[in-house]
């Protein structure tokens, strides 16, 4: 099986066969499930507001302020883009003041809350960095040690999610919301 892994296109060869291999044999989703059983309960966007706002007070008190920070359903994920962030600037007065705005793909509404971690911590990043250089992956792990582990489980679920066509979390997280 030679199938392309869009996802996992930057990762080391062998782990992309691992991944290969797990998803021939359907045990791509159920190993994702064991090693992250729970879905997190943010469930709006003003519950994924604060969420980022505890993180930012947490780790990046002193960044710009964040305004807005939604799920978004017009977001596709594609290859690299899970999230966006976007700083519009404009005068104030006599000075230049900064609008940032985060917007997450809504498929993340329904995830386990180290996916939804990942992502915030990305574009919160984003108010110190602007490229993914290395101080920017620094900035990452440090407001989540884990940061690159999420990632790739991250990856690894997009890819089940592209093959299998089964989004996983999703029927537990609708059955106890409202
Ligand atoms: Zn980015």
């Amino acid at each position: 099986m030679t199938s392309d892994l869009p996802y996992l296109r930057s990762y080391p060869v062998s782990l992309q066969d691992q991944a290969r291999d797990l998803l021939a044999q359907g045990r791509l989703g159920g190993m994702l499930q064991r090693k992250y059983p729970q879905a997190h309960a943010v469930r709006s966007d003003k519950a994924l507001y604060d969420y980022a706002q505890e993180l930012k007070a947490r780790y990046l008190r002193n960044a710009g302020t964040v305004n807005k920070v939604l799920f978004d359903n017009k977001i596709h994920v594609v290859r690299h883009a899970l999230g966006l962030h976007t700083a519009v600037s404009r005068v104030q007065g006599n000075r230049l003041a900064a609008k940032h705005e985060i917007r997450i793909a809504s498929m993340f509404k329904q995830a386990p809350d180290e996916f939804l971690r990942m992502i915030v911590v990305h574009e919160l990043a984003h108010l110190r960095e602007k490229d993914h250089g290395k101080a920017f992956y620094q900035l990452c792990t440090h407001m989540e040690p884990q940061y690159h582990q999420y990632e790739f489980d991250l990856r690894l679920y997009l890819t089940h999610v592209e093959h299998a066509g089964e989004r996983l979390w999703s029927a537990a997280a609708e059955t106890s919301s409202g």
